[in-house]
């Protein structure tokens, strides 16, 4: 049977900078490809270059680093089959992060903490499965969209909006929706502020 492998963009190691974890070292896999093709993408670049790495190579490098806290993200991780590899590092030992936007149902058994960020669209069994459901807003984002993410916090599942690229502008209406809702909790994207790599 052929190895199976990954399309990965790039594995680093630094410190999360996004959702209820940040600040935390983690071992970052960026897998390559997304299919929805939002405007404000900041990991654009995932979407097209990517190298196929079977799943020893990549258990290997991202064993180099001192931590055993991995965080798979993309592009979208869903767009592959990431739930071996999942497994595979669970056995050895590692907490496994997932970062996703939801689209698609995926069997996350083997992933320790889910963040689903939605975009265009989002399945709901996904926001369910959400230990952080993290919500990109910006002067346009609808109120009524945002609202309908409400009733997934709980004690397990932070509800988190993040202003999109840290302007100004959007931290002051998240802000403000979070006064409004305390229920909710601030995501900066701290890494940028702090040009943290
Ligand atoms: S879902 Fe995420 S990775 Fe995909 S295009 Fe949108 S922002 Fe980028």
């Amino acid at each position: 049977m052929p190895l199976q492998s990954l399309k990965v963009n790039e594995i680093f190691y630094s410190l999360q900078g996004e959702g209820p974890l940040t600040g935390t070292a983690a071992v970052f896999l960026r897998l390559a490809g997304c299919s929805m093709g939002c405007s404000f993408c900041d990991t654009q670049y995932a979407a097209a270059q990517g190298t196929d790495m079977p799943l020893p190579d990549i258990i290997a490098a991202l064993e180099q680093y001192p931590c055993r806290n991995v965080i798979i993200t993309g592009g979208e991780p869903t767009e592959q089959n990431f739930a071996p590899l999942a497994h595979a590092l669970k056995r050895r030992g590692w907490t496994v992060q997932m970062e996703s936007n939801g689209a698609q149902d995926a069997d996350v058994s083997n992933i320790d903490f889910l963040v689903v960020s939605p975009k265009k669209h989002v399945c709901k069994d996904m926001l369910q499965k959400a230990h952080c459901i993290k919500i990109v807003v910006d002067q346009d984002t609808p109120l009524e969209t945002i609202a309908t993410y409400f009733p997934y916090a709980n004690a397990r599942t932070a509800v988190c909006l993040q202003p999109c690229s840290n302007k100004q502008e959007n931290i002051d209406l998240c802000v403000k929706l979070i006064k409004q809702n305390p229920f909710l909790r601030l995501s900066l994207q701290m890494h940028k502020l702090a040009h943290i790599r």
